[in-house]
């Protein structure tokens, strides 16, 4: 009988390194830091680097969230072009933000060089294919717009997008060659381990139940009873959000996003897949993402809805995509299925609050936070070094639940549902 879902093919059998440090007794610490994923231990490794004193605490094990179930693929930019970034934010955020979000990839690499991190990788880009003539004009356009402001991309035609993924039915595509590919389970514990050297300490298992605020410093309280004191709090907790921060769970709408792998492939079929070692994103509405990993395997994932799932049927999406894409591993064993949560706003751009001084959440990974956490970490901890918010990418905005929150998730599995007939329709 096949188990209805494993550990993502990143987990290794030897056990993972636990992250324990005493929490403070007494003492008021520059930060506390809740959620151990990217975003929390980016935020903490550059922190602590600055002077600060930071405890990071997570509810379970590090890794455990999206940061160590995620596809590893590490593409820079946002949803949105540059264009519509310098049109909606005005001329100065604008191009800020279009050099924040060219540099989202950077942010992983340099990191990895810079701290020496024991991360598998491969640099060699992203494709966005097309599987529409419509979606081929919008990478055009997107290529474009990069390409001017010097980044190092490529606009793929029918026989090019061919070559490099060796997949059926795409139009053309977009090379972005900022990208590339991590083990993603080994770069959250190796920003752990770097972290927890640095000086922050990290602590797993404690999850934060209460916070309050005593003059200017924030009191954390954990479910297991300990309290500590801190000059500042950053929720780092994304598609985890909890009910800590009244309203916050309200303002996304987490999705699970769910992936398979095969068994290693076979040399013959595997010289024709992706042989340069690149990530690919198609542009169905529904998308599906798809790599090599170092060991071989094909490694697809796409979004599912809100429900748990049950059965491997519930991957069964994935394993029709694989197919389609590429009929030659039809009968190759799917021995891996596992599945994470992506946290969504609805603008698709992430969120930062400061509803009280000192009191910081960020949210909205839009399902493409390898990158994006682990720069937006950076720049969180410029901030809680400075004080100056012109350090954080983002405006910093009011929370504001999403209206009718608890219907809006029926509304996206039906959209869900609705958008995947859509993109059949085109294939
Ligand atoms: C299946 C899947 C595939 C993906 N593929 C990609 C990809 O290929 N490329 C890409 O760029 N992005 C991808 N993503 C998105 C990416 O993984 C996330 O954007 C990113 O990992 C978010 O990091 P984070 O640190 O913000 O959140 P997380 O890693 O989710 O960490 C949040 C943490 O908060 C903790 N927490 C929650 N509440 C509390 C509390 N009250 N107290 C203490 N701790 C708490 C949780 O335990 C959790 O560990 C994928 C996501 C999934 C799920």
């Amino acid at each position: 009988m096949v188990a209805a879902f494993s550990d993502p093919i990143w987990r290794k059998p030897q056990a993972a390194p636990a992250f324990r440090s005493e929490l403070p007794s007494g003492g008021t610490l520059d930060a506390v830091i809740i959620g151990g994923g990217i975003m929390g231990l980016s935020t903490a490794l550059h922190a602590a680097r600055a002077g600060l004193s930071v405890q990071v605490l997570d509810a379970g094990a590090i890794g455990q969230g999206a940061s160590g179930l995620n596809g590893g693929q590490v593409i820079p930019g946002l949803k949105y072009d540059p264009d519509w970034l310098i049109e909606h934010f005005g001329k100065e955020r604008g191009e800020a933000l279009v050099e924040f979000a060219a540099s989202t990839a950077d942010a992983v690499f340099d990191v990895i060089r810079d701290e020496k991190l024991a991360v598998p990788f491969t640099r060699n880009g992203w494709i966005q294919a097309a599987h529409t003539e419509t979606a081929l004009t919008a990478a055009a356009n997107r290529d474009r717009q990069w390409r001017s402001r010097g980044a190092d991309v490529e606009l793929l035609d029918q026989a090019g997008i061919a070559a490099m993924t060796g997949a059926k039915g795409y139009f053309g595509g977009w090379l972005d060659r900022r990208a590339g590919v991590i083990d993603p389970l080994s770069y959250t514990l190796e920003l752990a381990r770097v972290g927890l050297a640095a000086g922050a300490r990290i602590t797993e298992q404690q999850r934060v139940v209460k916070l309050s605020k005593d003059a200017d410093v924030w009191r954390i309280s954990t479910q297991g009873g300990a309290e500590l004191r801190a000059r500042s709090v950053v929720l780092a907790t994304n598609a985890y959000t909890d009910g800590l921060l009244p309203g916050l769970a309200q303002t996304i709408v987490p999705l699970h996003s769910f992936q398979i792998a095969t068994a290693p492939l076979p040399a013959e079929l595997a010289a024709g897949i992706l042989p340069g070692g690149q990530a690919v994103s198609d542009s169905r509405r529904i998308l599906v993402y798809y790599r090599r990993s170092p060991d071989g395997r094909m490694v697809l994932g796409g979004r599912g809805g809100m429900a748990l799932p049950s059965s491997a049927a519930d991957w069964a999406h994935c394993e029709r995509a694989l197919i389609r894409l590429y009929p030659a591993l039809a009968g190759i064993a799917i021995e891996k299925r596992w599945f994470g949560r992506v946290a969504l706003t609805p603008d698709h751009l992430p969120h930062l609050h400061e509803p009280e001084k000192g009191l910081l959440a960020v949210v909205g990974c839009q399902g493409r936070g390898v990158g994006l956490m682990s720069a937006l970490g950076k720049r969180m901890a410029s901030y809680l070094a400075s004080g100056d918010a012109r350090q954080l990418p983002f405006p910093l905005s009011p929370i504001k639940p999403i209206p009718f929150h608890a219907f809006r998730q029926v509304g996206v599995a039906a959209a869900i549902t609705w958008y995947r007939v859509l993109d059949a329709f085109e294939r």
